[in-house]
């Protein structure tokens, strides 16, 4: 057998050699680019549901019930079962889960449970303060539509405080104490008790926590109107002075199953659970 010649040995290893060097430069290389790009963060809130641009609209055969219950399963991840203290909560102040607006947050559950799952849940709003107050913040969009009612009429907060708007959990459950008693809590989840529901919300359960919902001081027509054409309806029956932000103008409400209400000349739209 002839032996390769000096010159293709020295071809040959120079050509391993090159090989080794590109595989070497390939792999680091593309472990280099591996390594430098951006880690794509999946960011898990706890507790937060931000509406998709395009709204769910429920199937306008379905009944009211079921045209409201399809928009909670779309809206949170556990719909609350007939029979629970969920349920009852999602009944008194469930109205806010009809909001799509993709700038608004929405909790992903109808209680929150401590001051520390509220503050994890309104780190995450976008909260504005209210045109020509001094601590009333509300999320942005319902802040907006707010200030568009008042560019139409003076419409004054309640107390004037920020307990108005958007509140703590430590608020929430101070107002809660006020008005009930070391049995009252116990009561409303066995559903014996609802008429405190139109008085203050259970703790962790106001819709003030989320940043949607205003005690106001409405004394005319004029003022109601200018709140309804800006997507501000009273949604809980009894409680006169709140006000909720649905988004939506009041001909929509009904596709979600939403039902009006009229006690002591004061109209509602109401859940239809
Ligand atoms: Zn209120």
């Amino acid at each position: 057998m002839k032996r390769p010649s000096k010159l293709k040995r020295r071809i040959r290893k120079f050509t391993f050699i090159s090989i080794i060097i590109f595989l070497f430069f390939t792999i680091v290389g593309s472990s280099n680019i591996n390594y430098y790009q951006p880690i794509q963060h999946t960011v898990i809130r706890n507790n937060i549901k931000t509406p998709s641009a395009i709204p769910f609209i429920p199937d306008q055969q379905l009944d009211d019930q079921q045209r409201f219950l399809d928009t909670i399963t779309h809206q949170i991840p556990n719909t609350p079962q007939p029979n629970t203290y969920e349920y009852i909560l999602l009944r008194a102040y469930g109205t806010v889960f009809i909001n799509q607006n993709p700038e608004i947050k929405l909790p992903s559950k109808v209680i929150l449970n401590n001051e520390k799952e509220t503050l994890n849940f309104q780190d995450n709003l976008q909260l504005t303060l209210v045109e020509g107050t001094q601590e009333c913040y509300l999320q942005k969009v319902a802040a907006d539509a707010f200030n568009q009612a008042r560019n139409i009429i003076d419409i004054p907060l309640k107390s004037g405080y920020s307990g108005d708007c958007t509140r703590s959990y430590a608020t929430n459950l101070r107002f809660w104490r006020k008005y009930t008693n070391n049995q009252t809590l116990e009561r409303v989840k066995q559903g014996r008790e609802t008429t405190i529901l139109g008085v203050v919300a259970p703790p962790g359960t106001s819709q003030h926590l989320w940043g949607l919902a205003l005690d106001l001081s409405v004394s005319n027509s004029a003022q109601r109107e200018a709140l309804k054409q800006n997507g501000w309806f009273q949604t809980v029956e009894n409680d006169v002075p709140h006000w909720t932000y649905l988004g939506w103008d009041e001909e929509s409400l009904r596709k979600f199953g939403l039902q009006e209400k009229t006690v002591r000349g004061i109209t509602y739209w109401l859940t239809p659970i």
